[in-house]
């Protein structure tokens, strides 16, 4: 409903983005709609940074329902909401747009999504284990918030930056006992023989690059690359040959999509149809 107006046929949503060259989104989110008989519809919106104020102010002026926050907006968009809610106040980064009447409102489904993938696809039980994060940018700070909700025993972090590290690190410190820990981005793959579960939360891989090619892993271990696109990276193919479990991207991403679906419909998201419309979308891509 726009504010005083009158219902419109239809309620939209989007994602901003900029360059916004690859979004599996639309094809995720239109699907679900349409599975659920929403007249709903999911829009693409490429919009460079100098251009973030007026999307928000266009957003709720035309009555949008809300939108997808993603590269490079997570963390600019928050100076056009009215307010925060969950995971988006701890992490300062937001992935999704509500609106409340005339009032928008930012969350963060990255946080929750990682969660679920975790433990509801991946199988993995991450309390009291230790995990090496790879990053320190938008999606790494997600995946320290999840793990540190789930109460992992030790989180060690490491980026070319030992600063944006550090602060990353910062977000699992809390009075659990767990130990937190910076890693120079050199010195990481001797640390991989010591955890548990290694997430990449860096784009190393999309275009086929090794990453941790000199780290020893083994089949207790839990390995999650985050990117989607290539299905497949150097990285999980190296973890998954030692014995390892590995994954790709594409559960966090279903995942992180049907949290935003429920925020804005208020309903349970088709995952079955997302997943399988994501599936097609990668596809496509390559
Ligand atoms: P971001 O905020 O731009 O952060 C990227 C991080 O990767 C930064 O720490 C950056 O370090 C580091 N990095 C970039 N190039 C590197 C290189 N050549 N060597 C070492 N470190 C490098 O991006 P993001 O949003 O966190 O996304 C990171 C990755 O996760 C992307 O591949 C994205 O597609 C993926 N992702 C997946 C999901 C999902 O649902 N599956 C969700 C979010 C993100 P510097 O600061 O030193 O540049």
């Amino acid at each position: 409903m726009v504010a005083g107006g009158k219902r419109d046929a239809f309620h939209f949503v989007g994602v901003l983005g900029w360059p916004l060259e690859v979004t599996l989104s639309p094809l995720m989110h239109n699907v679900a709609f349409r599975q659920l008989g929403l007249d709903w519809i999911y829009l693409r919106w490429p919009v460079p940074p100098d251009g973030l104020a007026d999307a928000a102010r266009g957003l709720r002026a035309l009555g949008g329902e809300g939108a997808n926050v993603t590269m490079p907006h997570k963390r600019a968009i928050v100076a056009y909401l009215d307010s925060l809610g969950g995971d988006a106040v701890a992490t300062g980064a937001v992935n999704t747009v509500q609106r409340r009447g005339d009032q928008l409102v930012g969350h963060n489904t990255d946080v929750v999504g990682f969660s679920e993938f975790l433990v509801e696809d991946a199988g993995f039980e991450p309390s009291g284990t230790r995990a090496l994060v790879l990053g320190a940018g938008g999606a790494a700070r997600a995946v320290v918030k999840s793990l540190a909700d789930m109460r992992v025993a030790g989180i060690t972090v490491a980026a070319r930056s030992d600063k944006l590290a550090g602060e990353v690190a910062e977000l699992a410190r809390d009075d659990s006992g767990r130990t937190t820990e910076v890693l120079a981005w050199k010195k990481m793959a001797d640390r991989v023989a010591q955890v548990d579960l290694v997430v990449n939360a860096t784009p190393v891989g999309m275009r086929g690059e090794p990453l941790l090619a000199n780290a020893t892993f083994n089949s207790d271990q839990c390995v999650v690359d985050l990117i989607y696109s290539p299905p497949t990276t150097p990285l999980i193919e190296h973890a998954r040959a030692a014995g390892a479990t590995a994954w790709g991207g594409l559960g966090m991403l279903v995942r992180q999509a049907a949290a935003s679906f429920t925020i804005w419909t208020g309903q349970q998201a088709p995952l079955d149809a997302m997943s399988a419309a994501a599936i097609r979308g990668i596809g496509h891509h390559h």
